[in-house]
C-alpha cells in the first residue's frame, strides 16, 4: 500500500497554493492517466489534488473571435459542442478518434495535454528509462520500438506524445493559459510541449507550480477545408502509430494558407514552417503535398522496428492534405458511425 493525501482545491488560487505547498502533489482531473501511472508505480504524488470542481468547464467566446475552452471541459462534450463542431471540426475530428466513448467521457481538456507517453518501457518499472528514471538508460533505442519517434528524438528518448486532441491544436495555433504563483500567463502551444533533449522526464514547459486554466482557440477554424488522418493498428480504441492534422485555406485554385501537424512521430505534435510556407500560393495538388511531405520527412530517422514510418508518414499527409483539399465532410461521417 502506497499512502497518499487528498486535498480538494476550493478555487484556482487555493489549486496554486496547494501545489506550490507541496512539489511532489500532483493535481487530479479525469484520472484517466494518472490513476493508471499511480497504480503501475511510476507515478508516486505525496498528494493528489482535486480539481474537478473548479470551474473551469465552459466554453466561451474570447475577446478577439476565438473561443475559450475550461481546462475540465470533458473531451467529449468539447467535441460534441456546437461551437466545436461548426468552427472547428478538425479538433472535432480528433477528439474522436481518440480512446473510447467512456475515456473521453472523464478525459479533461488539461489532463489531454498532459497525458504522458505510451513507450512500454515507461510503463515497465523493471527495465531502464530515462523519463522515468533520469540517466538509467533508454530501453526503447535498441529495443521494441515501432511506436516510437522519427523526428526531434534524442540520445536520451525516442519517446511520442500520445495525444490526438493536441495535434489539431497544434494545427489551430491554440494558446494555453496557466496560473501560478507568479500570476498568470499564456504560452503558444507550439512551446506547450518540449522535445526530450537532454531532459526526457520534462514532457512539457509547464512550471511545477502551474496548473492549466483554459486553452484558448484563435478565430481561424478551416472549416471548410480539413482533415484529421489518424493511421493505427486497430481502427478504435488505439494510439496513433502516426495522425495528421491538416488545414487549408484555398481562394480560387491557389493555397493561402496552409496547416499541418503530425502525431505519433515525436515527443509533441510537430510542425514544419518551411514545408507549411512551401504549400502556400501552390495549387492544392498532390506535387505540391508531396512535395511538403519531402521537407517534413527531410530529418526523419527510422530505428530497428519504426523505419517504415517514415514512407507512412509521407502517405498519410498526402493523403490527409489531399482530404482537406476535396472538402471532405469528416465530421458528419464520424458522427454517423459513433
Ligand atoms: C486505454 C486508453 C486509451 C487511450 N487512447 C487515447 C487515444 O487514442 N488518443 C488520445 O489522445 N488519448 C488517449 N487516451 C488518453 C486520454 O485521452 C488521457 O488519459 C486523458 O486525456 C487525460 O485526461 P485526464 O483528465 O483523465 O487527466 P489525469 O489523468 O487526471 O491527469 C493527467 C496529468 O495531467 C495533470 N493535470 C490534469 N489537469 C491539469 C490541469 N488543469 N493543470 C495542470 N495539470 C493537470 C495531472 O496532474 C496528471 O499529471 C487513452 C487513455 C487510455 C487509458
Ligand atoms: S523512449 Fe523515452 S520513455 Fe521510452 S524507454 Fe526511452 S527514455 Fe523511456
Amino acid at each position: 500500500m502506497i499512502n497518499f493525501q487528498y486535498a480538494r482545491a476550493t478555487d484556482v488560487a487555493d489549486a496554486v497554493r496547494l501545489i506550490a505547498a507541496d512539489p511532489a502533489a500532483k493535481f487530479i482531473a479525469g484520472g484517466t492517466n494518472l490513476i493508471d501511472l499511480m497504480k503501475d508505480d511510476i507515478e508516486r504524488p505525496s498528494r493528489l489534488i482535486d480539481i474537478t470542481r473548479l470551474p473551469l468547464k465552459d466554453v466561451k467566446p474570447a475577446p478577439g473571435g476565438g473561443l475559450i475552452i475550461g481546462a475540465l471541459v470533458p473531451n467529449s462534450d468539447l467535441a460534441y459542442h456546437p461551437a466545436i463542431e461548426e468552427r472547428y471540426p478538425l479538433l472535432a475530428s480528433a477528439i474522436l478518434a481518440g480512446a473510447s466513448a467512456q475515456l473521453r467521457n472523464m478525459a479533461s481538456t488539461g489532463g489531454n495535454l498532459l497525458q504522458r507517453t505510451r513507450c512500454y518501457y515507461f510503463y515497465d518499472t523493471a527495465t531502464p528509462c530515462n523519463k522515468r528514471d533520469p540517466g538509467s538508460g533508454c530501453s526503447a533505442r535498441n529495443g521494441l520500438n515501432r511506436m516510437h519517434a522519427i523526428l526531434g528524438t534524442s540520445e536520451q528518448c525516442i519517446a511520442v506524445h500520445p495525444s490526438d486532441m493536441c495535434v489539431a491544436l497544434a494545427a489551430l495555433e491554440a494558446t494555453v493559459h496557466v496560473a501560478g504563483r507568479n500570476g498568470e500567463r499564456s504560452i503558444a502551444f507550439a512551446d506547450f510541449h518540449r522535445l526530450p533533449g537532454d531532459e526526457p522526464q520534462r514532457d512539457s514547459n509547464l512550471r511545477a507550480d502551474e496548473i492549466i486554466t483554459a486553452v484558448e482557440l484563435p478565430p481561424q477554424g478551416f472549416v471548410q477545408n480539413y482533415s484529421y488522418l489518424k493511421i493505427r493498428d486497430r481502427l478504435s480504441y488505439a494510439f496513433a502509430l502516426v495522425s495528421v492534422a491538416a488545414a487549408l485555406e484555398l481562394d480560387g485554385g491557389t493555397i493561402k494558407e496552409a496547416r499541418l501537424a503530425l502525431g505519433g512521430v515525436a515527443h509533441k505534435p510537430w510542425r514544419n514552417a518551411e514545408a507549411e510556407a512551401a504549400l502556400r500560393g501552390r495549387a492544392p495538388d498532390r506535387a505540391a503535398f508531396a512535395q511538403a511531405a519531402d521537407i517534413v520527412l527531410r530529418e526523419a530517422k527510422g530505428f530497428s522496428h519504426n523505419a517504415f514510418k517514415i514512407e507512412l508518414v509521407r502517405r498519410a499527409i498526402v493523403r490527409a492534405l489531399t482530404q482537406a483539399a476535396a472538402g471532405t465532410p469528416q465530421i458528419q461521417a464520424i458522427k454517423k458511425i459513433r
